[in-house]
């Protein structure tokens, strides 16, 4: 199945779990500005370099880099299989642009889905999120026993912003920034809201549900 999806939420409605669910159901592109920002990082370049700076306090990267960075990605070839979007659009300044960035390859989103989820279950998923240092798979240490990666066992480590205080300044930085852009996205998308403080497979099957009817293959 083919779809293009904007996936919207606060930090901890699941967004990177679900894409990556639905990036194996329906073989489409997943792209995460965080994973990527993560992996410049990683690499040392000179956009990590300068990223890094903002994701270690849990602010936004400038909306300039995050916009080259968003077109040069949706021009690789695994973006005409159909994508979903997960980190962008962070503000109204980049929702804005996102119509003219996906029209450069022919294309425009289907539908945001926004992922509503109350403050408590915010809370208690990124206090128990883990990521291997391996594979880089996320866990939630609140759900399981053992203390290593299901997928590779490789050892669990605490993601560097999901310090308590810089996940304070997250979620304050998504209310004053990215919480305007889903009225953005109301006003100029078609909408799916979604009860994300539901558990990952109800959260997953009521995806499935809404997004059948947007298919293009
Ligand atoms: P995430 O993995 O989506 O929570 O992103 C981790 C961090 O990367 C965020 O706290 C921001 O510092 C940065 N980031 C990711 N996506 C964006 C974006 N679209 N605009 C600005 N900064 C971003």
């Amino acid at each position: 199945m083919s779809v293009r999806i904007v996936l919207l939420g606060a930090p901890g409605s699941g967004k990177g779990t679900q894409a990556a669910l639905l990036k194996e159901m329906y073989g489409i592109a997943h792209i995460s500005t965080g994973d990527i920002l993560r992996q410049e990082v990683a690499e040392g370049t000179e956009l990590g370099k300068k990223a890094e700076t903002y994701m270690s306090v849990g602010t936004l990267v400038p909306d300039d880099l995050i916009l080259e960075m968003m077109r040069l990605r949706l021009l690789q070839p695994d973006t005409r299989r159909g994508w979903l979007l997960d980190g962008f659009p962070r503000t109204v300044a980049q929702a804005e642009r996102l119509a003219s960035l996906t029209n450069g390859i022919g294309q425009r989103a289907d539908a945001g889905v926004i992922l509503n989820v109350i403050p408590e279950v915010v809370v208690r998923r990124l206090s128990g999120r883990r990521v291997c240092e391996a594979c880089q798979t996320i866990t939630n240490v609140v759900e399981m026993k053992a203390g290593a990666c299901p997928v590779c066992g490789g050892k669990l480590v605490l993601r560097p912003d999901d310090e308590p205080s810089v996940v304070r300044k997250r979620i304050a930085v998504f209310d004053a920034q990215t919480r305007p852009v889903f009225e953005f996205f109301r006003r100029n998308y078609d909408v799916i809201e979604i009860d994300a403080s539901r558990s990952i497979d109800e959260v997953t099957e009521a995806l499935r549900l809404a997004l059948d009817r947007y298919d293009h293959s």
